[in-house]
Order: C-alpha cells, then structure tokens, then sequence
C-alpha cells in the first residue's frame, strides 16, 4: 500500500506555535523531510525510529535540488513501507515555500496527499511587532511579497498602487538597501515607516521600527526577519502614554447599557 505525504506547516519556529494537527502528524510519522528553518525542538516530537532527512537548502550552501526533494517524496510514498512521511516546511507551507514544484510532482505520481496549514511568517512578524497587517484606519490591502521572485523581476514589476496597502516581504535581506531601492523605484516614499522583525515567534526575537530610508543603511540584522511596510507599522506610544487622556466616562464604566447604545448610535 502506497504511503500518504502529508504537507505540514512548521510555523515561525516556536514549538507553541505549532498546531494540533501537526504535533499529532510528527508523533505518528515514520519519515520526516524537513526544511532548513525548522528547529530541533520541533523535530523532537517525531518518534525515536522515524526517518529524519533535513531536505533544506541554506543560501549559498549546497543542499538537495527541488528535484530531489521531489523523486525523496514519491520514492517514500510508493516504494518504502512508509504510511504517514511527513513533508515539514516552516511556516505556512504554501506560501513561498516552492510548493507549487512539489504538488506537481505528487499529482503526477499519482501520490495521495493532505496540506496543512501553519502560522505564516507575515502573521508572526505581524504580533511579535504588536500591529495589525490590516488596520482599516491605514490600509484597504494586503499585499504578500518577496523580493527574491524566480524570474529575477524588480519589485515594481510585482506590486501595485502603493497607496493605502500593507506589504510584508518576505526574504528581504540580506541587501535590504536594495530591496528598499525597488520599494522606492515602486513608488513608496523613504519616509515610509516599517518594522524589520527577526526571529518572529522564537525566544530571540528583534523587531526594529524605521523608515524605509533608515533600513537602507541599517547593519546586523539577523536571518531569517520580514519586512512589514506602511502606516500600520508606525511605532505606537508606549500603552501607558496612549490611555491617560482616553479615560472618559465610557472607559470608566463601558457596560452601562444607556451609554452603551449611545456611543454605538453616534457611530453609525
Ligand atoms: N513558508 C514560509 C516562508 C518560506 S520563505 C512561511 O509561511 O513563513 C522563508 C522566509 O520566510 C525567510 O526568508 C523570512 O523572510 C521568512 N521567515 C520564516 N520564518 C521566519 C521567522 N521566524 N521570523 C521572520 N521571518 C521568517
């Protein structure tokens, strides 16, 4: 009987983060074929005897072609007696993460599989910064963008109005003075704000509010991190600051129905 691939998404990196389905897949599964992005506390949940292959291809390193990858999934799916292999990716395992090359493989060797889902990177990056991708006040869009695209095309060629959207790169770096070159060249103005975060999700977190002009020139930051560009990443005032004029009736009491309705009629 031919095995089952099951396409899982790692998450950013923290164990927590990981979800039910996922925990419960590494726990029955016999082989494992992982990316590079994926911590050994993860794999930790993966039986003794499970088969382990770090199947990652670091920059600049020499790792597995996608085509390897590729014939390693069929091969355990209908030559071994593998019945649960387990394809781990970080992340969301269908954003960026070459997926598209590997389900094309699967359908054509008529291999049975199942993608489930995980904390994107831009969703991580998105909390560790405490801003939401899509405040309404600042952004109608949200726009998912690397600045590494397969056919090499600059940034504008990728994006559209600039105006009012939220862009979260991902693999921004390590020329992130190029990358802010492209953003610019697509029209956003240097002054934009944006937050670089490192690590999203994991215990060695940094995030970094600048402008796009500051992050032209700014050194040290770690791999892997996401960009988040536009209003919505404008640093906030520490909580404390922000509340001390806003205490007004309502905050005092917000159930009392009266004012309840009230504050809900002058809104409409
Ligand atoms: N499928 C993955 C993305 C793979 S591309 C996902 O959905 O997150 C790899 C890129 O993801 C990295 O170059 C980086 O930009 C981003 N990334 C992955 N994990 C990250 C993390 N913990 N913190 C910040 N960026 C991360």
């Amino acid at each position: 009987m031919s095995g089952k691939i099951y396409i899982v998404g790692a998450g950013p990196g923290a164990v927590d983060l990981l979800t039910l389905r996922a925990v419960s897949l590494l726990r029955t599964a016999q082989v494992v074929l992982h990316d590079d992005l994926v911590p050994q506390e993860i794999l930790d949940f993966c039986p003794t005897q499970a088969q382990i292959v770090n199947v990652g291809k670091r920059c600049g390193q020499r790792g597995r072609s996608q085509e390897q990858i590729n014939a390693l999934m069929v091969w355990h799916a209908r030559e071994t007696q593998s019945q649960t292999i387990v394809r781990l990716k970080s992340g969301d395992p269908a954003v960026f993460g070459r997926l598209g090359e590997e389900l094309d493989a699967l359908r054509r060797a008529g291999v049975v599989f199942e993608i489930v889902p995980g904390i994107t990177a831009a969703s991580a990056a998105a909390a560790s910064a405490k801003i939401t991708l899509t405040d309404r006040r600042a952004a109608s869009a949200l726009v998912v963008v690397t600045a590494h695209n397969i056919r090499g095309e600059k940034l504008n060629l990728t994006m559209f109005e600039p105006v009012r959207s939220t862009y979260a790169l991902y693999m921004p770096g390590p020329d992130y003075s190029r990358t802010v070159q492209g953003l610019v060249e697509s029209g956003q103005d240097p002054a934009t704000p944006c937050a670089v975060v490192s690590n999203a999700g994991r215990a060695t977190e940094e995030v970094r509010y600048l402008t796009l002009h500051e992050l032209a020139s700014a050194k040290g930051i770690p791999a892997p991190a996401m960009l988040i560009v536009g209003e919505v990443a404008r640093e906030r005032l520490p909580v404390g600051a922000e509340l001390l004029p806003a205490i007004s009736s309502v905050a005092r009491d917000p159930y009392r129905h009266d004012e309840f309705q009230a504050v809900q009629s002058s809104a409409d």
